[in-house]
């Protein structure tokens, strides 16, 4: 059988993997290029394979990176089959639909057709299936089988058994203990080939456990000082995580009272659907859940679902705490905020998540003086703060704990979804401490199993 690396090879984004074996062709994620305006514009690239040809696709966890080029795909003529977890379908189909109203304006921008209508997804909405973890599924001639990645809720790596050999595919791997979510799983026994994220894959995280802390900190400091406390903040997963860690410091009166807003309609709607999953939350959230707590909601916490629900957070005094989407500040009701507030000194940006380069909250994150936005350039003179302990994904150390266990059968290790140095420097760390021949492979790259 023979891989081949279609995307997120030697760069973050556009997940995209495919595994012949014998006549039948199947896809490991397919996502969305995000970040700067030159990997943007390869979302509208024909599919360097046939649509028609591929059998099924399994989806390793519902972030647009990893399925935003689905609805392409059908649209191109794909009729087979769409495997993923079932909280992961659901925020699918959410995001997809979300997505389809940001493409629009990038079509303009890039003076393209749009890249898929609602229509695409809803079709494709109907092939898609969803499976439990753990249960093994057979697609033609091979087996599949989702275990926990621990990296947002209902997020999976998936072992493909093929041609009697196992291939991993990790998915995006999480900062395990994190909260909500179980924590990540270790691999199954026997795997002769990895494929895996590299994200930080020359990092150390801070300790997940200095996070609330730091969030109570930033909160005092910002009703001290009487600024805004500014969040960009992925819809999924983050913005629950934050909801989460919010409810405890107000629930434990351990920060004072400030308005609090969620101004993100996507994030809201998946907040609904995380209630829907408690089955999937670990022990921790369970059990806050069953004493009767509602943990995504507190005193002060207002969710702004409507435009004018949004433009009236303008009348609220600060000191205030707004959390808003684009995670990367690259679309969204964000923007009308930091518009607002990065010139104010008073004021803080706070990230806590991983921004692409070539994004407005990567050069923010790296110290831009003055920004773009909306035609205009905006000084920046508030405070940028930046919480590495959010992260979702797995650092150096834990991804090197992942491949332990594999470290004896596995015959080949490929290093994708990362920046070129940091996945050189974890191959590394591989070949040196585990012996394990990692690589990492470039676009198109095809290797023989
Ligand atoms: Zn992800």
């Amino acid at each position: 059988m023979k891989l081949t690396f279609y995307g997120a090879a030697k760069e973050v984004t556009g997940s995209n993997f495919l595994l012949a074996v014998g006549k039948e062709k199947f896809l490991i994620d397919c996502g969305l290029r995000q970040g700067s305006n030159y990997s943007e514009r390869h979302n509208w690239d024909p599919f360097p394979y046939n649509p028609k040809e591929i059998s099924a696709v399994f989806i390793t966890h519902p972030h647009v990176d990893h399925i935003g080029r689905l609805p392409k795909l059908y649209k191109d003529g794909f009729r087979g089959k769409v495997y993923s977890t079932f909280p992961a379908k659901e925020f699918a189909g959410l995001l997809l639909l979300d997505s389809e109203h940001v493409l629009m304006q990038d079509a303009e921008k890039y003076k393209k057709p749009p890249l898929y209508g609602i229509q695409e997804v809803e079709e494709l909405m109907r092939i898609w299936q969803g499976v439990e973890y753990h249960q093994e599924i057979s697609v033609g001639g091979v087996k599949a089988t989702f275990y926990n990645a621990g990296h947002i809720l209902g997020s999976s790596f998936i072992v493909v058994e093929a041609e009697g050999k196992k291939i991993v595919f990790s998915g995006d791997l999480g900062n395990s203990p994190a909260p909500i979510i179980g924590n990540r799983e270790a691999v199954p026994d026997g795997i002769d080939y990895c494929v895996m994220e590299a994200t930080y894959g020359n990092r150390v995280h801070e300790p997940q456990s200095e996070r609330k802390g730091f969030l109570e900190d930033m909160i005092e400091d910002t009703v001290k000082t009487g600024g805004v406390l500014m969040i960009p903040a992925f819809a999924m997963e983050r913005t629950q995580e934050l909801l989460y860690e919010l409810n405890e410091l107000v629930e434990h009166g351990r920060i004072p009272r400030v308005p609090i807003f969620i101004d993100s309609p996507l994030a809201i709607k998946l907040t609904e659907v995380y209630k829907n999953y408690s089955q999937y939350f670990d022990v921790e959230a369970r059990k806050v859940l069953k004493s009767g707590d509602a943990i995504f909601n507190f005193p002060g916490l207002k969710m702004t679902l409507t435009t004018e629900a949004s433009k009236a957070i303008n009348e609220v005094p600060p000191p205030k705490v707004v959390i808003a989407g684009a995670g990367m500040s690259n679309a969204g009701r964000i923007l009308h905020h930091e518009r607002r507030y990065l010139p104010d000194p008073k004021s803080t940006l706070l990230i806590v998540g991983y921004q692409a380069a070539g994004s407005l909250g990567r050069l923010l994150l790296d110290g831009a003086k003055d920004v773009k936005m909306f035609g205009e350039t905006i000084p920046v003179r508030c405070q940028i703060k930046n919480a590495t302990g959010y992260s979702a994904h797995a650092d150096q150390p834990q991804l090197l704990e992942w491949v332990r266990p594999m470290r004896h059968s596995v015959r080949k290790l490929f290093l994708v979804h990362s920046e070129e140095d940091s996945s050189q420097i974890l191959s590394q760390k591989i070949r040196d401490e585990l012996a394990v021949n990692a690589v990492v492979p470039g676009v198109g790259d095809e290797v023989d199993l």
